[in-house]
């Protein structure tokens, strides 16, 4: 087998393990023989960048940076929908087309998925171009963050046609958005609030390969265009299927108003058993032929109609309103409810956001409330059932103090959230830090868990972070289900801990707002502790991508004795504060301010090894030629449309050898 073919081969098995895992869910596959060949893959095309494919599977790992998204006209409108709320509406609308259209009216009947809408042009089998609905006349084009959703075909099955659009809906589904929050909440940040206008935003991110690290799908609904082989909706549906494309099978063919009827009942109902969000259904007439004779009004088409669900509301008693301590000191109301069934869970707790949201909706303990499922995971209390208050009810008093350390509480102006300023001395801040530092992606220490770390907090073992490095096997011996042998683990672990590279003791120390990526970012940029430690705000805001947000809170934490006596122990502990020598040695500021481009095989160093050059020194490596693109680094067997562009544009062309030279 040629190298072509290998390669051509590779794409094709892969291909058809995404098409089983993300459409079918049915994968054939493990995830660890998956990425063995997505590497072998990758590999074989950067040796071989002549034959590259902008459909290649490998592409799905984003990369590319979008900083301003070009407006396009839609080619075919995008509409909106006319919606109803009952029976009777819908009732209406059939009467109402069955006065425009003759003969057997048929219905498909679809979910309404909630999320963001796209349009997604193919030709020739290749995804062309992705755009936003935007104003349904023209939206904007995010075709190189869709191109990392797994559910979108880059190439399609079977026959197709030549050119058509398809439309359908990018959600993120609960499990995904769950866990993403969850680890907001471990960078100590705000968690999205809900499922659509996360993934809304992520198609608006500039860096695509955050975009791939979100688990969105894409769910199709309607194809557009010209000779496309069907007459009806359903067929339609049948079709997008066959080629590749995920389409809900709940999606069903009425024959008359009440089988619509039927469908919207059961899915009023069973809509909380699906693995994402959905607001309602979607009834559209089936023939396309009768389709175009309703034709649109000029919001929407005749032809088709949502039914909203209800949002699901209870109503209970709000027994107790507690208040949670987080990690960074963040105050948390929360309403403790009389137990109560929605949406097929039993709801005890739900969020009360802050004191103002208690203010506004003056909730009060004892008070009757009524509780909402709506886009967010945990439900909220939209008002108070006034005419079931007690009589000698009371006014909510925010708390005033810290429920754990009894310490003052602060709020900040603009913040909505009170905090508990005492961040050295309260327990559950104490104890989230230091979970949060020995967590998987920060220090990962092996055998310390969290009950651990709140057990060696409450018997004052420890009090900090740093203190874990002066702990030793007769401390922890006495804890509680301590043993001899787990005791040993626990103090390997710590000790193992001191190579943890300097990156990820910065994200360790939980600065707020530096997560793993901004960690790596001023890693990168300042390469020890100590350089951080000094910076001042105006000068790490002047770090690529870091904001004024990040910055106060960066000088903030490092204007506290405290924390600068707890990171000093830590340096005499052994830990590694700054980038490893070898790393250093082979950073500098040559290429500052450059943009390169590197296209091409090359002799004494891989592409890869290049780019991490252009990157440790300072340059900025994009993928493709602009104007303002500095040097082209020429390989053997260019791409001859890369050549011609640099050529029109006049950017620089330089040889391996060239570069290689610039950087002594
Ligand atoms: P609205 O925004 O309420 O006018 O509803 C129209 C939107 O519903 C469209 O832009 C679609 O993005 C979305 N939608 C979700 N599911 C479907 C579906 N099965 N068929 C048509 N539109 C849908
Ligand atoms: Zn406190």
């Amino acid at each position: 087998m040629s190298i072509q073919q290998k390669i051509e081969s590779l794409r094709d098995e892969l291909r058809e393990h995404n098409y089983n895992y993300y459409i079918l869910d049915n994968p054939t596959i493990s995830d660890y023989d998956f990425d063995i060949k997505l590497k072998e893959l990758q590999a074989l095309e950067e040796a071989h960048p002549e034959f590259y494919d902008a459909d290649s599977p490998t592409l799905r790992v984003g990369g590319e940076v979008t900083k301003n998204f070009n407006t396009v006209v839609h080619e075919h409108r995008m509409y909106s929908l006319d919606n109803s709320y009952s029976k009777e509406d819908l009732l209406d609308w059939e009467k109402r087309i069955k006065k425009m259209v003759d003969g057997q009216v048929n219905y498909t009947c679809e979910l309404k998925y909630d999320g963001a809408s796209i349009s997604l042009t193919y030709e020739n089998g290749s995804l062309l171009r992705a755009v936003t609905r935007g104003d349904g006349t023209q939206g904007d084009e995010v075709t190189a963050n869709v191109k990392t959703i797994k559910s979108v075909p880059l190439r399609l099955k079977g026959d197709f046609p030549q050119k058509f659009d398809i439309r359908g809906e990018i959600v993120l589904p609960f499990e995904g958005f769950i866990k993403m929050n969850e680890e907001r909440l471990e960078a100590g940040e705000e968690p999205y609030r809900n499922p659509r206008n996360t993934a809304s935003g992520s198609l608006k991110l500039q860096d695509s390969a955050e975009v791939a690290r979100r688990p969105l799908e894409c769910l199709l609904y309607n194809i557009t265009g010209a000779n496309l082989g069907f007459d009806t909706q359903f067929e339609s549906l049948k079709k997008a299927r066959q080629m590749g494309f995920k389409v809900p099978e709940a999606a069903t063919l009425a024959t008359s108003i009440d089988e619509v009827l039927e469908f919207v009942e059961y899915w009023d109902v069973h809509r909380h058993d699906l693995p994402y969000e959905t607001d309602g259904v979607v009834v559209k007439v089936n023939s396309l032929q009768q389709q175009e004779e309703l034709g649109y009004t000029a919001k929407s088409p005749r032809w088709a109609m949502a039914y909203k669900f209800k949002a699901e509301q209870v109503s209970t008693r709000l027994n107790e309103i507690t208040y949670q301590v987080g990690r960074t000191g963040a105050i948390t109301p929360v309403a403790n409810l009389e137990p109560v069934e929605l949406a097929g869970t039993t709801v005890k707790r739900a969020s009360l956001h802050n004191a103002d949201q208690i203010e506004k909706l003056d909730i009060r303990e004892g008070d009757e409330v009524f509780v909402e499922k709506g886009g967010e995971i945990i439900p909220k209390i939209i008002a108070v059932d006034l005419s079931q208050r007690p009589i000698d009810s009371q006014p909510t008093k925010y708390i005033s103090h810290c429920p754990e350390c009894q310490t003052e509480l602060v709020r900040q102006e603009g913040d909505a959230k009170h905090y508990c300023p005492n961040y050295n001395g309260c327990n559950p801040q104490i104890i989230g830090r230091i979970q949060h530092f020995i967590s998987r992606k920060a220090m990962d220490i092996e055998g310390l868990g969290g009950e651990t770390v709140a057990l060696l907090v409450n018997e004052g073992l420890i009090s900090n972070y740093s203190d874990l490095y002066t702990l030793t096997k007769e401390d922890v011996l006495p804890l509680e289900r301590m043993a001899e042998k787990s005791a040993e683990n626990l103090i390997n672990g710590i000790e193992a801990s001191k190579q943890i590279p300097f990156e990820r003791v910065l994200f360790a120390i939980g600065i707020r707002f530096v997560g793993e990526t901004v960690a790596k970012k001023l890693a990168k940029h300042y390469k020890s502790m100590d350089a951080i430690m000094n910076a001042s705000e105006e000068d790490l805001v002047s770090v690529d991508e870091i904001g004024g947000r990040i910055a106060e809170s960066v000088v903030e934490f490092f204007s506290s004795e405290e924390n600068k006596d707890i990171i000093e122990k830590l340096k005499q502990n052994g830990l590694q504060l700054q980038i490893s020598a070898e790393k250093l040695a082979n950073q500098t500021d040559k290429l500052k301010g450059l943009s390169i481009v590197v296209s091409g095989v090359f002799e004494s160093v891989s592409r890869t090894e290049l780019k991490k050059m252009i990157e440790d020194n300072g340059g900025k490596v994009s993928s493709s030629i602009s104007s303002k693109t500095n040097y082209l680094v020429a390989g053997d067997k260019m791409g001859p449309s890369k050549l011609e562009k640099a050529k029109t544009l006049g950017v620089e062309m330089i040889s391996e050898n060239d570069f290689i030279n610039m950087l002594k």
